[in-house]
């Protein structure tokens, strides 16, 4: 049977905005990303980008607007959040991994806990999610034995662990030393590969250019433009996409 859903964007924002107080820091943005999209946001620091990222789980409540993920509105009480939220992973730019535990225990958490899943199970799930991401050698390992890249590739796997519809990386690569950044990119533009939904701000502009299917330069709290990478990086439109990337070294 075919279901409208289908065709329908993974994520809709819909005049979404947030204020902090007075401040209003989005102001009505919309945005669609489609199903397989990879979408980058770039810009400057203060902007709205991790407070965009943010609202699409609820981690910052909407001021107003909508918000759609997979046909849902994540605001509407009728929904289960929790279970929604499960459709939107996010990765952020600290890892947050328990020292205590292993790669492959701090991936089986989230599945034992949220998805209630058997040990068993989520053992077997945590070893397929961190092959993916090219750590089958170190599951049995505690993040103090990792580099930043590996540990930020185990919370990605950990995010792949709950099957999320989309993927919203916030900077996920700021924290880690330039020679470790390729690791984790080279994971993004394999999981593009396979398909995978994603939105990632990142000042990683020539991976931007070269891996993103659209680009959006926010400022202001606005969406200023969006286009696909040659027209954002080799011809914007607007003034402040110009000025804004000819700020960047
Ligand atoms: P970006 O990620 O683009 O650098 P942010 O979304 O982090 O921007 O922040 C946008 C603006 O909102 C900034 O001015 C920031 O100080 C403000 N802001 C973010 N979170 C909060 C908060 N929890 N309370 C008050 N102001 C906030
Ligand atoms: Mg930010």
């Amino acid at each position: 049977m075919l279901d409208d859903q289908t065709t329908r964007p993974i994520l809709e924002l819909r005049g979404l905005t947030k204020s902090f107080g007075e401040t209003e820091i989005l102001k009505a943005v919309d945005l669609d990303v489609e199903q397989g999209e990879m979408v980058f946001i770039i810009g400057p620091s203060g902007s709205g980008k991790s407070t965009l990222l943010r609202c699409c789980n609820r981690l910052e409540e909407p001021s107003g607007g909508r918000i759609y993920v997979d046909g849902k509105d994540i605001c509407d009480p009728k929904n289960d959040l929790n279970k929604l939220r499960q459709k939107i992973g996010m990765v952020f730019q600290s890892f947050n991994l328990y020292a205590h535990m292993t790669a492959k225990q701090n991936v089986m958490l989230a599945l034992r806990k949220v998805q209630k899943k058997s040990k068993e199970e989520a053992e077997q799930t945590a070893i397929e999610m961190l092959t993916r991401v090219g750590l089958a050698e170190r599951v049995d390992h505690f993040p103090s034995q990792l580099s930043g890249g590996q540990q930020q590739r185990v919370a990605i796997a950990r995010t792949l662990a709950l099957g999320p519809k989309i993927v919203l990386f916030d900077e996920p690569t700021s924290a880690l030393d330039p020679e470790l950044v390729g690791g984790v990119l080279q994971v993004m533009r394999q999981l593009r590969e396979e398909g995978m939904t994603m939105v990632v701000v990142s000042h990683e502009m020539r991976f931007a250019r070269d891996a993103a299917d659209r680009v959006v330069f926010m400022a202001d709290g606005v969406i200023q433009e969006m286009g696909p990478p040659e027209q954002i990086f080799g011809a914007p439109q607007v003034a402040r996409t110009r000025e804004f990337l000819s700020s960047l070294d």
